[in-house]
């Protein structure tokens, strides 16, 4: 570290991050570390033992591992909600032990902490923070509309209103336009106790936060971001797409298969269809053939990751072996991950098949490609909703996986006129988008930060 730099960050401090354990939480966390060290800031991260983020990546930042009791957990999507309860009960303590011994050792080196920045999920950090007398200030990684939807929910069911509707509804939610009841982050009719306690844990003003960064912006959603203004009593940041103000490195905890570049490198502009559903997600083997199929029969080149474990028959290539792989030949490539924001870059991939998990989405967004939305859970029914109804950048596949539907969305984003549209459509937003994150939020948010 050379000393001029040493001797900046000693003048703005340092800040401690604190992710939720997911890779599509750990993601926007280090980009906006990334970000604000290059405005002068060091950085902690301060992480659970589970799911580790690789700190190799980030030569610059310091990372402290907490104990946790976490690592045996095996997550799937039902049980996320009850595992990030878990967490907040379980790290509580030893953050908070970890937390003060750094507030000590800053004050020996003389390096003061600036502030604590906590995910939205990770919301027992406001308290820890309070209790070693450090500003606090929350991420929310999610989009400006779940949080007002997830709002919603509370409102409907207290009021009795969302069960009697239940969640596949076709209907608009009223005051939420566009999104109908079946589009609401919820999976069953009736809200389960622990998706209401998370809804209220996350989304609640936060009493001594001292700011909320978000991970969108004004030019996709500036109605949404001034309602929740108005109800919140500290400034809102959204500065996002964050990965688009970070100078680029990867935080994937799954190895990314550089191989699918030399596969896009030999495809024609605009043709590929990139098939993802992000770090969570699974389909049973049943919808694996009926993509599988979907795509082959499309005739258009794909790049399709199949996470490890996102499956549900471990032996889903013998699936494939039948007749499928002489079908494609060269025209399609399966990897377990990609880097993906490199691969939304290239002018090969004409389209995203995705979950609409939040990053994904801005991703896209930013690459100005349009998308085939086929989201499984959570925030991403509303983030597909908004894609295809509002930004009007994608097709929302919602019947069930049918290699017929599904052959025939393909071809109308990569082929049809309709197609072309949303492209043009996609390409403008992604001007716009570019020129917003230029703004003046991130200059104001730095202020704030040294002025703590
Ligand atoms: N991702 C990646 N390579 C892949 C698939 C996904 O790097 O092959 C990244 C993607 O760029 C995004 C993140 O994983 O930043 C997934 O986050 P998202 O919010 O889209 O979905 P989640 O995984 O949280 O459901």
């Amino acid at each position: 570290m050379d000393a001029g730099k040493e001797e900046q960050w000693r003048s703005h401090g340092r800040l401690v991050l604190i992710p939720l354990p997911f890779q599509g939480h750990i993601n926007p966390m280090l980009q906006l570390g990334s970000i604000l060290h290059s405005k002068g800031f060091a950085i902690t991260v301060l992480h659970t033992a589970f799911n580790p983020p690789i700190s190799s990546d980030y030569p610059e930042f310091r990372f402290v591992s907490t104990p946790d009791n976490l690592s045996n957990q095996v997550i799937s999507t039902d049980s996320l909600l009850y595992f990030i309860s878990l967490i907040n009960v379980k790290c509580r303590v030893p953050f908070q032990e970890c937390l003060a011994r750094m507030v000590e050792q800053g004050r020996e080196e003389k390096e003061e902490i600036a502030c604590v920045i906590y995910d939205e999920c990770m919301h027992f950090s406001e308290a820890v923070a309070e209790h070693v007398k450090l500003p606090s200030i929350v991420l929310r990684t999610t989009s400006a509309s779940t949080y007002i939807s997830r709002n919603a929910i509370v409102r409907l069911e207290a009021e009795g209103f969302l069960t009697s509707q239940g969640s596949t509804s076709q209907e608009l939610v009223p005051g939420l336009h566009p999104l109908r009841f079946k589009d609401l982050p919820v999976s069953k009719i009736g809200i389960p106790e622990i998706f209401l306690r998370f809804i209220t844990d996350i989304n609640k003003t936060r009493t001594s936060s001292s700011a909320v960064i978000w991970n969108t912006n004004d030019v996709l959603e500036l109605p949404t971001l001034q309602e929740i203004q108005k109800q919140c009593h500290v400034g809102i940041f959204p500065i996002g797409p964050l990965h688009g103000v970070a100078p680029a490195s990867s935080s994937s905890l799954i190895k990314e298969d550089k191989s699918c570049i030399t596969w896009l490198n030999k495809q024609v502009e605009n043709s590929v269809v990139y098939v993802s559903l992000g770090s969570l997600a699974s389909i049973d083997k049943e919808e694996l053939v009926e993509m599988a199929w979907g795509l082959a029969n499309s005739n258009q080149p794909f790049l399709w990751v199949i996470r490890p474990g996102s499956v549900d028959d471990l032996e889903w290539n013998k699936l494939l072996a039948q007749g499928f792989t002489e079908a494609v030949g060269e025209n399609g490539c399966i990897v377990e991950w990609t880097p993906q924001k490199e691969v939304l870059a290239h002018g090969a991939v004409g389209g995203f098949w995705t979950h609409c998990g939040w990053n994904s989405t801005l991703e896209s967004i930013s690459e100005g490609v349009p998308m085939i939305c086929k989201p499984c859970f959570g925030d991403q029914r509303v983030n597909a909703r908004y894609v295809s109804q509002v930004w009007k950048i994608g097709l929302h596949l919602e019947n069930i996986c049918d290699r017929g539907d599904i052959e025939k969305t393909i071809k109308r984003l990569m082929v049809d006129e309709e197609g072309k549209e949303m492209r043009q459509r996609a390409k403008y937003l992604k001007e716009r988008v570019e020129l917003s994150v230029r703004g003046g939020y991130l200059n104001e948010l730095i202020e704030l930060i040294r002025s703590f």
